[in-house]
């Protein structure tokens, strides 16, 4: 039997949530939970406008992972989460580690991975790429943009506490291939990349597109909460570039506005599937729609 399908709280971590249209489905294999302070992580906001996402503790949770996609007889990974780690950090805290799980879970090997795709090279977002110097993935093609690599190849290893170090030291020194593509390059047949700069510098979303032209856009950290689709001039102190990122958030605004168009967002709490809908005034807001709960918040 399916599972029933269903909206979740803004405020709860994610459950695993799945959702098929076409010959496409989508399964968000989450890895854990992020936790932060709205006054430290968007320093520049009114502090209030997070009291209705924030926990009793006054913080944010937000989740992190991959989004699975099966199109076209491919399996693809969009994102790989943290890794193992329990920790506390400048913005909040870490606990991850369960995506291997997740994914053994969906009867899903590390070895079926045909393509890790990911949005940019922050430590939430590519960190199980690399475990005890190894690719987690062995035959996948690892990708990214070229934007996204050109500050690492020319040999920043990456700063601060955002950067997976593990993750840039293995891809510098050689030892492992991967590609880098450009913007509205086709990635596997359905899934072409949409090179959305500002929070790093070479920040991708990815639009997955069914047999009947139905889109799923993975939009990364373009935007870290849905509350940034109604703001989208509100930074987080993790963009690199505000004005880079106020034009992508209006840029991926129009795309997520067109028809049969539909967004995923890692970040969301768990409301991670969603359309962008506009009221009569012309305000925009997220509008989770319901998916399909394939296991409960693995943590
Ligand atoms: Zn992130």
């Amino acid at each position: 039997m399916n599972p029933t399908a269903a909206i979740g709280q803004p405020g709860d971590p994610a459950a695993v949530r799945s959702v098929t249209f076409d010959d496409v489905a989508a399964i968000y294999v989450v890895d854990g939970v992020l936790t932060m302070r709205p006054e430290t992580f968007f320093p520049e906001t009114p502090r209030q406008a997070w009291d209705h996402l924030c926990t009793t503790a006054g913080e944010l949770v937000m989740s992190a992972g991959g989004l699975l996609v099966r199109i076209a007889g491919t399996t693809v990974l969009i994102d790989a989460g943290v890794g193992t780690a329990t920790k506390s950090f400048a913005f909040g805290g870490v606990d991850c580690g369960s995506m291997l799980e997740v994914l053994d879970s969906l009867e899903v090997r590390p070895e079926d991975i045909d393509v890790l795709a990911v949005t940019h090279l922050h430590f939430d977002h590519a960190g199980w790429a690399f475990a005890d110097g190894a690719r987690t993935f062995p035959n996948a093609r690892y990708a990214f943009s070229a934007q996204e690599w050109a500050p690492h190849a020319a040999g920043h290893l990456g700063e601060g506490e955002v950067a997976p170090r593990h993750v840039i030291s293995q891809l510098a020194s050689g030892s492992a291939d991967f590609e880098l593509f450009d913007d509205g390059d086709e990635i596997v047949p359905g899934v072409r990349a949409l090179v959305t700069p500002g929070h790093t510098p070479g920040h991708t979303s990815y639009v997955i597109t069914s047999h009947t032209g139905r889109r799923l856009v993975a939009f990364g950290d373009a935007f870290h909460s849905s509350t940034q689709v109604t703001h989208p001039d509100w930074m987080s102190i993790a963009d690199t570039d505000a004005t880079a990122v106020i034009a992508t958030r209006h840029r991926l605004l129009d795309r997520l506005s067109e028809p049969d168009t539909f967004g995923f967002g890692c970040h969301f709490g768990d409301q991670p599937f969603g359309r962008v809908v506009a009221d009569a005034s012309g305000q925009v807001t997220w509008e989770p729609i319901p998916s399909a709960v394939l296991a409960p918040p693995p943590r």
